[in-house]
């Protein structure tokens, strides 16, 4: 039998309860903090503490933009809020707002691709539908220095076969704020506040000044509930 397993239940709470404590300080670093709490709980517990502890966590996303007149908003108040978002962006929205596009790239924002016209991609021919898809990876590439990974298929319609002619990972989502439909503030946190939760993928759209303040109301709402904000490639490969 080795130490851990022969402690008593309230050494165990004490144990957690201290290992929590360790864990919990900000000004030290993850491993400096894990080695000690690890000393403290031993590794089974402490897995469980870390558990207890780890943020639900939430994608923003944002499609058909930029917008001139609301991105620029939008930007600011997630740079307020520390929080990073991913934009897909249409390709005819490129030209004369390639400094905004480089602004997101330059505070942390994940940049993917959303079709040159917004076209649904099922319902097109393939040639067409690569096409629509490679001008505005290049578009973008021309701004940014990077070709997208990720899509946003307008009308989360994909065609499986476009896989033949781009490498693309699409990204759908689970809660559709309906933000463009609504043009209400209250409405889209109340269907947020319904249907959010752990690894939610949530959609919006930057080309609305009711979707710029809804959004930074979400994470103002969110970040007060625990949640963490993370980028699509975060919430997908993790
Ligand atoms: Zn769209």
């Amino acid at each position: 039998m080795t130490g851990n397993e022969s402690m008593s239940n309230g050494k165990k709470i004490l144990a957690i309860f201290l290992a929590a404590v360790v864990l919990s300080v900000p000004f030290r670093s993850k491993e400096v903090r894990l080695t000690a709490a690890r000393a403290i709980a031993g590794e089974g517990m402490l897995r469980l503490v870390e558990a207890s502890m780890e943020h639900p966590r939430v994608a923003l996303t944002f499609d058909d933009g930029p917008s001139a007149k609301y991105t620029p908003l939008l930007l600011e108040g997630l740079k307020e809020r520390g929080v990073q978002a991913t934009f897909f962006i249409m390709g005819k929205n490129i030209q004369g707002n390639e400094e905004l596009i480089r602004q997101m790239q330059e505070e942390g924002h994940l940049i993917g691709n959303h079709t040159y016209n917004h076209v649904q991609l099922n319902k097109i021919p393939r040639e067409l539908a690569c096409e629509e898809i490679q001008k505005t990876n290049n578009e973008l590439y021309e701004v940014t220095g990077i070709y997208p990974s990720y899509i946003r298929p307008p009308f989360g319609a994909w065609q499986e076969n476009l896989e033949l002619c781009v490498t693309m990972l699409p990204v759908f989502w689970d809660v559709d704020t309906l933000d463009w439909k609504s043009k209400n503030v209250n409405s889209i946190l109340k269907i947020v506040q319904n249907e959010v939760k752990d690894g939610s993928i949530i959609l919006m759209h930057d080309e609305y000044e009711t979707s710029v303040d809804a959004a930074l109301k979400v994470v103002d709402m969110l970040k007060k509930q625990g949640y963490e904000f993370v980028t699509v490639d975060e919430m997908i490969v993790t």
